[in-house]
């Protein structure tokens, strides 16, 4: 018999409960046991919800963040949180977002990075040589007795030894990977705790396997395992997001009892790992836990049935990877337009699936005809609906040559016929496109949603706001304005909500990090847009100044990569209909005589794959559609983008490729490092390296933005650089901005006078 089982579960709850709960701990409205209480609930409904599989998962469910949480179980605290005499919880908090109820208890927080090529945020393991370790395995040991009294058969799942130290970063010149034995010791006695609680197995994650390792991380892997080898209980490494390639060599080589593998990335992979894992438990991941959509029962029963016979007892089926990367229950959501909404599966929707799939598997396919039969229907439903194939959409798409990504002439042509219209001083001084999004905007937005402002009345009061921020930047003396964005909820939904093609559900939050969690569009059908999108709001905003008005729009990467997209064709063939939408736009604006265009890419690089050997394919695509979107307008027009990331050095040469007239980048908190790339890399255009760290309510000083400009000036030529800040300052408030603006202009004309060329 196969047996099913489930690697991780979302816990923010269905109504994103444990937000709530925290939010309102941590601004002191409610007690640590009320905060406790509500974990307590979601974890138990999370449980319920996988009752019928082998095995619930436990230690899956944190209060902050999966990693902190190892972190806290190995001993692992920063220095800074070490002589804390407070309470645990409020000391996990502190490190986690700078401090927990009590303001006088703040220190720095941890760094916060993506989880691998997800949009979930960890807390990065910090290490350097003196870190030792030591066991705290009371919150994990406390969950396995929870669910054991609620008459579960727990399954703890942990994150390995390797991934830990691969995650973690040094603070000093020592190598994480010395830490190994000390860090063994420790990982060896939680299993010893494990085995006293009479545990059977337990799932070790180790998802850096799916990415290239270094010699040394390879060796890690087999002294790790080696050392972990106890008979007392079994152990199932777990992988996802990827494939193992040639890492599946080093994984056949371990003392495991299992192996649970992506099967929707990895399905070439099986029959070799099925050769190489003789005699042991496989898990196959065999339901996409990183998109929405249901799965083909049947093409998946088609394909693993032989794979069954062959397995029998080892064989188990489980979703890809954790449930944590999609919304938890399709059942909230009411107001999804119902065709859409048959094709969809969130976190609950998907365990069903794999209870199915194990069903048919276990007692044939007629045990659950009519589950098979319905899930038949919705997918050619999906197959063939009209509203996902647009014929005019590939009609459009064929006409596409090597020329609409290409301008017309190089960048020193386009720049003598830009100047003498837009009429820059040196150093131009633009800000990133957002302004405050005050309470006043955000109040009158959910009246609109509600319907107590009308269409027009609510315009009307954006409009307001635009003519605000306008009258501001005058004022300040900024060069190239902004229309300031107060209409946009976000940058990819406001687009979204324009074309058709998407759809939007009112529940389907995913945890992005801590408290905080996003709503990704979803993204089902071939792209058009009905009509122009931001091209009333530019004009308007030009009508208001005689300075020149930068048009904003989102590009098509950045749009793609927070979407949830579709899974009948590939990401590149989606990106390319978002780039004809937005290049669409983008000569609308232009015909509406906008001089200077903004087409954020902001996500571009959490694109990359996980393996460096695929990153050139997906920038040929990701860089090909992007210039479509841009490159369309004549020379007179000056094109920018924006990124938000400092470490482009990798990338620098595809990010040239772009041909942007002008580029703004964040860069002020490396204090410029980023700006090693241009030591070899003779980047050819005009570029903005931020000079404000919007995410700090700090003021920059004049001193230190002419400080940053010039360490730039030693890099790329004077007469190329522009003076902007970070990123936009939708988060901030008019008191932070007015201040610090006005420091970044007196520092731009600073610099006029004192650096010539
Ligand atoms: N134009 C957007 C803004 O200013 C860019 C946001 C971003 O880069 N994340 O808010
Ligand atoms: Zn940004």
């Amino acid at each position: 018999m196969a047996k099913v089982h489930n690697l991780g579960f979302p816990r923010i709850g269905s109504m994103r409960e444990l937000k709530f709960a925290q939010e309102s701990y941590w601004s002191g409205k409610s007690s640590k046991e009320e905060l406790l209480k509500v974990a307590g609930e979601i974890r138990k409904i999370n449980w319920n919800h996988q009752k019928s599989l082998d095995w619930v998962a436990v230690g899956d469910f944190s209060l902050y963040d999966q990693v902190l949480d190892m972190s806290f179980t190995l001993g692992n605290t920063p220095q800074r949180a070490r002589d804390y005499f407070g309470d645990e919880l409020d000391n996990y908090f502190r490190v986690a977002r700078g401090r927990s109820v009590d303001p006088k208890d703040a220190i720095s927080a941890a760094e916060m990075t993506k989880w691998f090529d997800t949009n979930y945020h960890y807390m990065v393991p910090e290490f350097d040589a003196t870190t030792t370790f030591k066991l705290n395995p009371t919150r994990v040991v406390a969950q396995i007795i929870e669910a054991k009294n609620l008459g579960f058969n727990p399954k703890p799942v942990i994150i390995g030894p390797v991934t830990y130290l691969a995650i973690g970063k040094e603070k000093d010149n020592s190598n994480k990977l010395d830490l190994l034995p000390k860090l063994l010791d420790v990982y060896a006695e939680l299993l010893e705790v494990f085995a006293e609680h009479k545990i059977e197995w337990v799932q070790i994650d180790e998802p850096i396997l799916v990415t290239e390792l270094s010699g040394e991380l390879k060796k890690a892997f087999e002294v790790s395992y080696s050392k972990l080898n106890t008979s007392k209980l079994k152990i199932l490494l777990a992988t996802y997001f990827g494939t193992l390639e040639d890492n599946l060599d080093i994984i056949a080589k371990l003392p495991i009892a299992g192996l649970h593998i992506d099967a929707i990335n990895g399905r070439g992979e099986v029959d070799s790992v099925i050769s190489k894992m003789s005699g042991k438990v496989i898990s196959l991941g065999v339901v996409n836990g990183r998109n929405i959509w249901k799965s083909d029962l049947n093409g998946i029963l088609d394909w693993l049935e032989p794979i069954a016979k062959k397995l029998g007892d080892n064989l188990w089926i489980a979703p890809s990877c954790s449930l944590l990367h999609v919304p938890v229950d399709l059942a909230s959501e009411k107001k999804l337009d119902t065709e859409v909404l048959s094709w969809l599966a969130f976190a609950i929707q998907k365990i069903k699936e794999i209870e199915v799939i194990a069903a048919a598997i276990n007692f044939g396919r007629a045990k659950v005809a009519d589950e098979l039969a319905q899930n038949q229907k919705s997918l050619s439903s999906r197959r063939s609906s009209a509203r996902v194939h647009n014929p005019a959409v590939q009609a459009e798409l064929a006409k596409v040559d090597s020329n609409w990504g290409k301008r017309k002439s190089n960048y020193q042509q386009r720049q003598a016929k830009q100047d003498p219209i837009l009429n820059l001083p040196k150093f131009p001084t633009t800000t990133i496109g957002s302004f405050p999004q005050t309470a006043d905007i955000r109040s009158a937005r959910s009246k609109y949603k509600s319907g107590e402002l009308t269409e027009s009345a609510y315009q009307e009061a954006m409009r307001k706001e635009i003519v605000f921020s306008i009258k501001e930047q005058e004022s300040l003396g900024l060069d190239v304005l902004v229309h300031g964005e107060a209409e946009r909820n976000d940058m990819v939904e406001y687009f979204g909500e324009q074309l058709e093609g998407y759809a939007f559900s009112q529940f389907g939050w995913v945890q992005s990090y801590g408290s905080r969690c996003v709503k990704p569009p979803i993204l089902f059908g071939d792209i058009t847009r009905p009509k122009a999108m931001t091209v009333e709001w530019i004009k308007f905003a030009q009508s208001q100044t005689s300075k020149v008005m930068k048009g904003m729009l989102t590009g098509p990467v950045t749009i793609l990569n927070w979407s949830f997209v579709r899974d009948d064709q590939p990401r590149s063939a989606s990106c390319a209909q978002l780039a004809l939408a937005i290049r669409e736009e983008v000569l609308d604006l232009e015909k509406a005589g906008i001089k200077v265009i903004q087409i954020d890419e902001a996500a571009l690089r959490e694109g990359l794959p996980l393996r460096k050997s695929q990153w050139q394919e997906y920038l040929d695509w990701a860089v090909g559609a992007f210039k479509i979107a841009a490159n369309g307008v004549s020379d007179q027009t000056q094109i920018h983008t924006h990124m938000c990331y400092s470490e482009f050095n990798d990338i620098i040469s595809s990010i040239a490729d772009m041909d942007t007239d002008v580029i703004t980048i964040e860069t002020s908190r490396s204090d410029m490092e980023l700006l090693d790339a241009f030591d070899n890399f003779k980047y050819p255009n005009e570029i903005g390296p931020g000079v404000y760290d919007i995410h700090s309510p700090n003021i920059p000083t004049q001193d230190h933005i002419i400080s940053l400009m010039k360490k730039a000036a030693q890099k790329i030529p004077a007469e190329r650089l522009w003076v902007n800040p970070d990123c936009g300052l939708k988060t901030r408030q008019w008191s932070e901005v007015t201040p610090a603006l006005t420091n970044m202009v007196a520092a731009a004309k600073t610099l006029r006078s004192q650096i010539s060329n």
